[in-house]
């Protein structure tokens, strides 16, 4: 289709590009996607979404194919706390929502996007380029020329530019590529930076014993160090920490998981709940001796 118009350039290839393209497939536009990365990008992020959003993954055609990577999660909770840890807020989890599906779906997000990519790649009519970079484009009367800039990635997480370019022309081009959008630039459209800032941490921990965490999901309002943490069907911890203090070492990530474990262990929903949580106390889970950080 190298000489031929498409109707809609796509540019980036996260969920929301791999859903546009599914849903313009599934009306048979002819479709051109570039995203940067060759593959999936492998770090975990999204964990969570709604019955609103398990509703437009139906209509993806996925629903089928997304039921395997979903976490079970049993009494699930989702808890704010303070610094000392008296509940705040509780959002109950649990059940069905108005669209019929979950109201809390937990999952991986490079496995939901490796099923959004089969889907996208299963039309004909959809063409999905990776390892290209988006870097210009040209607003014509009925149409934009799009300018691509092929990469190497010699190692995951490494882009290199190459000097091979390529331009297209679509109807359409839509910018589905994230927070720090390129055609959002293009297209002249503001946005208002009101000014927060903070460094955020993330780490993945898969202890080696399943354990149940108590709650399932929980937001820990610690001026000391804000820290959220969310429970990917009671084998993986995914915890989020905010601090003030530099991240970058080892130690740092193991020192930072002990009071989000220990808010886990503490928290009070059930005696039966709460001795069963204390019984699995996070020094039974000490660092190096029980918990494998993934990321
Ligand atoms: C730690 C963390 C936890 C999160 N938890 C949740 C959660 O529980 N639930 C939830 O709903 N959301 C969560 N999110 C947010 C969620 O991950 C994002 O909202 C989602 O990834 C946005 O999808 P997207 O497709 O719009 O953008 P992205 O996923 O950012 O995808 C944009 C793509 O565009 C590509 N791209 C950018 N520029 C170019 C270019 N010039 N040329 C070609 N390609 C380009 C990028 O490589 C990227 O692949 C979380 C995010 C983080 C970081």
């Amino acid at each position: 289709m190298e000489n031929e118009i498409y109707d809609v350039a796509i540019v980036g290839y996260g969920p929301t590009g791999q859903a546009l393209a599914i849903f313009l497939g599934q009306k048979g536009y002819r479709v051109a996607v570039f995203e940067r990365w060759h593959e999936v990008y492998p770090l975990p992020r999204a964990i969570h979404y709604d019955h609103e959003i398990a509703r437009v993954l139906q209509a993806a055609g996925v629903a089928e194919q997304v039921a395997p990577i979903l976490s079970p999660l049993p009494n699930a909770f989702y808890e704010w706390r303070n610094a000392d840890r008296e509940l705040l807020l509780q959002l109950d989890w649990n059940g069905t929502g108005p669209s019929g599906w979950p109201v809390a779906n937990i999952f991986s997000q490079p496995e939901l996007e490796q099923v959004l990519d089969a889907k996208a790649r299963s039309f004909s009519t959809v063409e999905v380029n990776r390892g290209w970079e988006a870097i210009a484009a040209v607003q014509h009367d009925d149409s934009v020329s799009l300018t691509v800039r092929k990469g190497e990635s010699p190692k995951p997480g490494e882009w290199t530019p190459t000097d091979e370019t390529r331009t297209i022309r679509a109807r359409y081009l839509v910018g589905a590529d994230g927070a720090n959008s390129i055609v959002r630039q293009w297209m002249g459209v503001t946005t208002t930076d009101l000014g927060f800032k903070y460094d955020w941490f993330v780490v993945d921990v898969k202890p080696h014993q399943e354990r149940e965490w108590v709650p399932n999901a929980w937001q820990w309002c610690n001026c000391a160090g804000p820290t959220s943490g969310k429970n990917r069907g009671g084998s993986i911890l995914s915890t989020i920490f905010s601090q003030t203090i530099s991240m970058s070492s080892r130690n740092c990530a193991w020192a930072s998981l002990s009071p989000a474990t220990q808010l886990s262990a503490k928290a009070k929903h059930t005696p039966a709940a709460r001795r069963r949580a204390e019984a699995r106390c996070f020094r039974k889970l000490a660092p190096r001796k029980g918990l494998t950080a993934l990321v």
